[in-house]
């Protein structure tokens, strides 16, 4: 079966295609075709806007779609930016303005306040209407200074618990995959196709 990456962020490609090769080998991932233009992600929800992304390619492509979306939740910014992550500090989604926004935020948030998550929903559309979905989440802290020079995003000042104290950004791809949000979603996702 072939299915096609609805996801548009090169780097979130990356890394569902080498954990989907794991996850289900028989499934040849095929990259978003070029000519596709963006969709409007304004979904409420993580699970709307993968849904927003994964129809929109399955329409367009005529074959099956795979589309992940993901939040950074801050418990000390009651859950924020979550949903509005990659807008944070302002449309242009800037990576490393998302990240000064939130150590900015977080300044007089001490070591032990700083507990986050990242959230992934990832969604399936077939072209008969099937829709499967599946989630993962990686529990960890905000760090107090950007580390690391891998991942993308806010990899710098993630710390997950598995890892402490190392950040997203300070881990191997294959380390990262292991115990991300991303993966397990994916992960979870394979279980139930
Ligand atoms: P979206 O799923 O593309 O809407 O991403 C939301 C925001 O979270 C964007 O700013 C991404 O750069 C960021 N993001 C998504 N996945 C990751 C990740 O695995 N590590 C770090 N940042 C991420």
């Amino acid at each position: 079966m072939r299915m096609v990456m609805a996801s548009a962020n090169p780097h979130k490609a990356v890394e569902m295609v080498a954990v989907l090769r794991e996850a289900m080998a028989g499934v040849e991932i095929v990259p978003r075709p070029p000519e596709l233009g963006d969709v409007a992600e304004d979904g409420e929800t993580l699970a709307a806007n993968a849904l927003i992304k994964a129809r929109f390619v399955c329409a367009a492509a005529g074959e099956p779609a795979i589309a992940d979306d993901t939040g950074l939740e801050v418990d000390a910014l009651d859950g924020g930016p979550g949903v509005h992550s990659a807008r944070y500090a302002g449309p242009q989604q800037d990576a490393a303005a998302n990240s000064a926004k939130l150590m900015s935020a977080l300044r007089d948030v001490p070591a032990g306040g700083r507990i986050a998550r990242y959230r992934t929903v990832v969604a399936v559309v077939f072209g008969d209407g099937r829709e499967v979905l599946a989630d993962g989440v990686v529990e960890g802290a905000i760090a107090t200074a950007l580390r690391g020079d891998r991942g993308f995003g806010y990899d710098p000042v993630f710390v997950p618990d598995e890892a402490a104290p190392r950040t997203f950004a300070e881990l191997t791809s294959e380390e990262k995959n292991r115990i991300s949000h991303r993966g397990r979603a994916l992960r979870a996702l394979a279980a139930r196709l």
